[in-house]
């Protein structure tokens, strides 16, 4: 159960319990690979190495605003493509970025390595920086990678955009991807995010499988949404309001498939 609370205009505080539903959980294949060379990433490149499975494009662009990256995110499938690929005025990505590298097309299962560079043209450094100290319009780096062609009556994901901080005179915090997002043909943006583990393990028909932190006894069976820990059964859950790793609202949770503990 999850307890809400809120004081009504007589001042009293009134208790509401709701009821806390699993989400249902769809598991899409991710063709994606993409990494940073954290290592002397700056304003003046980037080393990348990527991957795909099947042939895509990759455009890497600097200084991109991010409502308009995820509006842009956000739009229908072969508008996303367009706007990512076509070399017309209208071209619709590249605008609202400062600079923007030359599309590259990735052979399917070729890994590739690239330094990626602002554009000569956009020397001004000051241009691609974020210009706010702590919350931030601009990420500073982006690399997309969209597939040549999908089949539009599946499912998959489509595309992902990678953003990448790097430090500069306002905020130092080293470089770092600070965001993974991945788009599916049918649907929404969602963030690929790390689902963390609960380290307790037991061994069961020679499969080692990790332990709720609560009871140690049955398996864990939940993702608590929106922290990612995976640490508890969905018994345990039910007493809790919070994670008990980080302490976090749970507001709701996937199901992950449990195995009895004899
Ligand atoms: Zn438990
Ligand atoms: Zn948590």
């Amino acid at each position: 159960m999850l307890i809400r609370r809120w004081r009504s205009e007589s001042g009293g505080i009134h208790y509401v319990y709701t009821r806390r539903v699993a989400l249902k959980m769809e598991t899409i294949h991710n063709p994606f690979c993409f990494e940073v060379n954290l290592h002397g990433a700056n304003y003046s490149g980037i080393q990348c190495t990527f991957y795909c499975e099947k042939d895509c494009y990759m455009l890497a662009v600097w200084g991109v605003p991010i409502y308009e990256l995820f509006e842009l995110l956000n739009s229908d499938p072969e508008i996303l493509k367009n706007s990512i690929t076509s070399s017309s005025a209208s071209e619709m990505f590249s605008s609202i970025c400062k600079s923007s590298s030359d599309l590259l097309l990735v052979k399917g299962g070729e890994k590739k390595t690239v330094v990626f560079r602002p554009q000569r043209g956009c020397t001004d450094e000051a241009e691609i920086k974020p210009k706010e100290a702590i919350v931030r319009s601009i990420y500073p780096f982006v690399a997309i990678m969209i597939l040549k062609d999908h089949d539009s009556t599946e499912n998959t994901l489509i595309a992902m955009a990678t953003a990448v901080h790097l430090p500069d005179e306002k905020l130092k915090l080293s470089a770092r991807i600070i965001g993974q997002h991945v788009k599916s043909s049918f649907g929404p943006v969602s963030s690929v995010k790390k689902t963390y583990v609960s380290s307790e393990t037991s061994r069961v028909d020679g499969e080692n499988i990790h332990l709720c932190l609560a009871c140690c006894t049955k398996a864990v069976s939940t993702v608590i949404i929106p922290c990612g820990h995976a640490c508890v059964c969905t018994t345990c859950l039910e007493q809790c309001k919070n994670c008990p790793v980080c302490r976090g609202t749970a507001y709701t949770y996937f199901e992950l498939q449990s195995i009895p503990v004899h």
